[in-house]
């Protein structure tokens, strides 16, 4: 777990009781003050559940969908996957590979244009002052993270290409990541051993998304 997050007694307290929470309030309390489900009414009984089978399950896609479907550009050691089409089914968790690769980042998408409400929600709130030390990866330590998945990839090419080539290919291959990797700067503040988690802090009040899931 994110240490800030464990740290938060407001945190700390909803991870104990949201259980007896949820089943006090969840189900009763938007009956008894008749929530609208939409603007000028509520809808049937029968939408209403499917209103909220289908809000979860695209919820709770995260931990199923996230992890199945889309692209690994930043690490192969888990199985999240990004997908700008899962982003929008997942309220914008869909950048998934990004999210576990930098734990500690407010975004999942690092693209402006991404879309990731929860990214835009936390970072208007630091504009607005009710945010701060907003956390994100370096540019470089992301740089660093593509570059190690696309030499991965680029091995395992070379090593299905065959015998003959295998030892040549393997050996240039290593001289050419070596050389890229020398070349990307390593930024002062950096840790030494910190890759990927090197990171830069932003102005702005200090804050975290959703409990990180655990898978
Ligand atoms: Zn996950």
């Amino acid at each position: 777990m994110v240490r800030d997050l464990s740290e938060d007694p407001l945190v700390r307290w909803q991870d104990r009781w949201y259980v007896p929470v949820g089943l006090a309030r969840g189900p009763r309390h938007p009956a008894r003050r008749g929530a609208p489900d939409r603007p000028g009414g509520r809808l049937p009984a029968d939408r209403r559940v499917l209103r909220i089978v289908v809000s979860h399950h695209a919820t709770f896609f995260i931990n199923s969908l996230c992890h199945m479907i889309g692209r690994q550009p930043y690490s192969r050691e888990h199985s999240a996957r990004d997908s700008p089409i899962m982003a929008v089914l997942a309220f914008g968790e869909g950048y998934h590979n990004y999210h576990h690769s930098f734990p500690f980042d407010y975004r999942n998408g690092i693209r402006s244009w991404h879309f990731d409400p929860a990214k835009w929600l936390i970072w208007a709130m630091a504009r607005l002052g009710l945010a701060r030390d907003l956390r994100r990866a370096s540019d470089v330590a992301i740089l660093k993270a593509k570059v190690r998945v696309q030499y991965d990839r680029a091995k395992e090419r070379v090593e299905r290409a065959g015998e003959g080539f295998m030892e040549q290919g393997h050996r240039r291959l290593h001289e050419a990541y070596e050389a890229l990797e020398k070349s990307i700067p390593r930024p002062a503040g950096d840790r030494a051993a910190g890759w990927p988690g090197a990171e830069r802090r932003l102005p702005g009040r200090r804050t975290c998304r959703s409990k990180p899931c655990a898978a």
